[in-house]
């Protein structure tokens, strides 16, 4: 068999753990499989480096900061093949350029557009044990991309999807997905099994074992992802299309706390307003996520949309140099808010799912700000400090406990 197996940050973080981690590989190989690795950067280190960018520059420019982040993944992907040939495998470690990576230029979150098979092939029919960079690929210029945080999963099901791979295996701290964040919400319950739709939700509202964009590619490849964990044996989840799974009405809660709310306040209520507004930020490269349109009244409007948190300084940027055409009296910025989600595909057909959430929020006096819903989620906007609380009661009053 073929098997792609990713490692993540804590999988690697000091020498115990990455020996660890080889030992594990080391045994996949022993039992006659082809094998490769891909892996994160150690612990905190990609933290640390931008602390270290943000210490020379508020805010540094994007090539340079995809650069230095590079960094971290290599560093593990040397150690790593290190360790394995104390341990006596044969391997080799690759980045991204030496695979064939190729990404769109987008700094600091790249997608990819081709993996190119024939190295790693290369290596494989040696039988090399071949371990790969996440998180990073090359654009159209020669130079070094990152995917976004989180990006080394998408790294594994890229290679996966480019050689066919048999397996695809996301090696983590926890021991699967869980019906939410087992850190948060202590009685949240490990799931056997997950659709791609509801992955893809959970993991795009803030849950983050998976990179969002590792599971838009695996259900666009049909690659089948194990998550478990580095540490024990036991069995992971799978994630995959269908799901034989009990159609839960609500599947899982995500909570994420790294959004800012901007409001234009005072706009002049004709038609085109939101057109102008939304088409020249996603020109920029900006997600929006939740609109509110406030009723016009006195020919003006109010409105309000969340973005991510690394996107506003971006952001302000775009609304200062159009400050004049979109004609606004007033901006505010909020960043002390959080975003919490109930995803299922059962609710669907199920029209008390957004009022038994109120309930829980209601029962914990928690505000909420704004609301989005889609058929097989519904977000509401909090107050950060309120986050964890709100997860809690959610999870609670939809009884998704062991
Ligand atoms: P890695 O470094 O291995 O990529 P991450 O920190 O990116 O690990 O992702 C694993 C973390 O995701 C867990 O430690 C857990 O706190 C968090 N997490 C958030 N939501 C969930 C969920 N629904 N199920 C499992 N883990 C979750
Ligand atoms: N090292 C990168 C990060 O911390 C990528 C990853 O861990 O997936 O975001
Ligand atoms: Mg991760």
């Amino acid at each position: 068999m073929l098997i792609v197996q990713k490692f993540g940050g804590s999988s690697v973080a000091n020498v115990e753990r990455v020996f660890n981690v080889a030992n594990r590989i080391g045994e996949t190989y022993k039992a006659g499989n082809d094998v490769v690795v891909v892996l994160s950067a150690q612990g905190d280190t990609t933290d640390d480096l931008i602390v270290k960018a943000k210490e020379i520059s508020g805010n540094p420019e994007k090539r340079e900061l995809d650069m230095l982040l590079s960094t971290g993944e290599q560093q593990s992907v040397a150690l790593m093949a290190m360790a394995l040939k104390e341990l006596g495998f044969p391997c080799i470690s690759l980045n991204a350029y030496q695979v064939g990576m190729s990404t769109t230029s987008a700094y600091g979150n790249a997608r990819f557009k081709r993996v190119k098979p024939d190295r790693l092939r290369r290596e494989l029919d040696r039988r090399n044990i071949v371990i790969v960079t996440g998180f990073q690929g090359i654009n159209r210029f020669d130079d070094i991309t990152t995917l976004g945080r989180g990006g080394s999963d998408t790294t594994a099901v890229a290679i996966a999807a480019a050689l066919h791979a048999d397996k695809c295996e996301i090696y983590t701290d926890v021991d699967g997905v869980y019906t939410a964040d087992p850190r948060v919400v202590k009685n949240a319950r490990k799931l056997e099994e997950i659709s791609y739709d509801e992955m893809l939700e959970l993991a795009s509202l803030g849950a983050k074992v998976l990179h969002n964009r590792s599971v838009e590619m695996a259900k666009k490849y049909n690659v089948e992802l194990v998550v478990r964990s580095s540490l024990t044996r036991v069995e992971g989840t799978v994630v995959k299309e269908a799901c034989k799974m009990e159609r839960m009405l609500v599947s899982g809660v995500a909570g994420d706390d790294e959004i800012a709310r901007i409001s234009l306040i005072g706009l002049k209520d004709t038609p085109g307003k939101a057109f102008d507004i939304f088409a020249t930020l996603a020109k920029k490269g900006i997600n929006v996520d939740i609109i509110l349109q406030s009723i016009g009244r006195d020919k003006t409007k109010d409105i309000s949309f969340t973005v991510p948190e690394t996107s506003l300084v971006d952001a302000q940027k775009v609304i200062d140099e159009n400050k004049d055409r979109w004609g606004f009296s007033e901006v505010d910025y909020n960043e002390n808010l959080a975003k919490v989600s109930v995803v299922g595909a059962g609710m669907v057909s199920n029209t008390g799912v957004a009022a038994k959430m109120f309930e829980a929020m209601f029962d914990s006096n928690i505000n909420i700000h704004m609301i989005s819903t889609s058929e097989i989620k519904i977000s509401i906007l909090i107050d950060k400090k309120d986050m964890h609380r709100a997860m809690n009661a959610i999870h609670d009053i939809f009884k998704l406990e062991d």
